[in-house]
């Protein structure tokens, strides 16, 4: 019997479970491997870009994602220093907390016939172990943080750049708020990595958490390397982060995963060559990769205060999301 062994229950491998059952050839078995405990909370913006939903209806998960309570999110907020540019997104977007949300793609693999387990002594067929570990000098090294808050609600999803950082606030289900950031260690350190005094040093952060109150401990992650691109994992098929990790900050990550994850599993349960699936998702990421590069390089040297104004921001969302 064929066994399509998925290392990862994140949501790129539950995605490449529920595309395998799909795909599979009747007697093939599909296995999920999770090394950890869920649901968990996980660093993550939890903003779910539109398209999520063709994903999820594809994988038949839709239901049970709109069951869960998703936030709808209608526009976005950025912020440079004193200046703010709003648009309307083209379609709505979701915030649905890790937590909801990785438990909730599990509970469809399994419900759907996979097995999930802890460990496993066979070759994966598809990696999907999230981002790969870095080393990268200290001090240079970036980390995540996020913490849920409470408070009035917003559909905008706002991010505030200031000194090398980033910080998105978004609602998530059940009235929540996410607040998420990313920051290069030398930043954090000089506030002892205390992530209530450095949402505190942006001035119009400070003001729109001002009437919500914190209602989970800070979660942090680390250290980032975004830009990592297309992995190669010999004669399994890698997805999500594990194939690549876009810097969060384009909210494509979640989608990329979904997206990735459901190729292979289909790659898997087909027996595609792996390199004909790298060439397919490449074709899918390459363009937000070199958009998010641009987008970084002009936050770095301090010149997207001014090119905002002039952007378009619509165009710059779609050119982030996989194709
Ligand atoms: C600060 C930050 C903010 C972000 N914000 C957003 C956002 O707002 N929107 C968005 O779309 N994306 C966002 N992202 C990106 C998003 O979090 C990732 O793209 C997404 O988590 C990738 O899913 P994945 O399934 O590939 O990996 P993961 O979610 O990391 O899942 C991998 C799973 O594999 C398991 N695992 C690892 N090793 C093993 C092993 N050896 N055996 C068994 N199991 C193993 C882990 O326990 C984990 O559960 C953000 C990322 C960061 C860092």
């Amino acid at each position: 019997m064929k066994c399509i062994n998925i290392l990862g229950g994140g949501p790129a491998g539950s995605a490449a479970a529920l595309a395998a059952l799909r795909h599979r050839t009747c007697d093939s078995a599909v296995t999920v491997i999770e090394k950890s405990r869920l649901p968990r909370h996980k660093v993550c913006g939890e903003f779910l870009s539109p398209e999520i939903a063709r994903e999820l209806e594809r994988l038949g998960a839709w239901d049970a994602f709109v069951e869960a309570g998703p936030a709808r999110v209608s526009r976005t907020m950025l912020h440079f220093g004193s200046r703010s540019k709003s648009s309307r997104l083209p379609e709505p977007a979701f915030g649905l907390s890790r937590y909801a949300f990785d438990l909730m793609l599990l509970d469809q693999a399994r419900a759907a016939g996979a097995d999930v387990a802890s460990e496993t002594e066979k070759d994966p067929l598809v990696v999907a172990t999230g981002r790969r570990a870095t080393r990268t000098s200290r001090g240079q090294r970036l980390f995540g943080f996020k913490a849920h808050f409470e408070g009035p609600t917003d559909d905008a999803v706002e991010l505030f750049f200031f000194e090398r950082c980033y910080v998105g606030v978004s609602s998530i289900e059940a009235g929540k708020t996410n607040v998420c950031g990313l920051a290069p260690e030398s930043f954090l350190s000089r506030f002892g990595f205390e992530y209530d005094g450095v949402v505190m040093q942006c001035r119009a952060l400070s003001d729109r958490l001002q009437p919500l109150r914190r209602v989970t401990q800070w979660f942090s992650t680390g250290p980032l390397q975004y830009g990592q691109a297309f992995a190669d994992a010999g004669h399994a098929y890698p997805a999500g982060d594990a194939l690549s990790f876009v810097d969060p900050f384009t909210g494509s990550g979640l989608l990329a995963a979904v997206r990735s994850g459901a190729m292979a599993g289909k790659a898997a349960a087909i027996g595609q060559p792996v390199g004909d699936y790298l060439r397919e998702c490449r074709a899918s990421l390459r363009q937000p990769f070199q958009i998010a590069g641009v987008l970084r390089r002009a936050l770095e040297g301090g010149w997207a205060e001014k090119l905002a104004p002039l952007a378009p921001a619509r165009l710059l969302f779609a050119l982030t999301r996989p194709k």
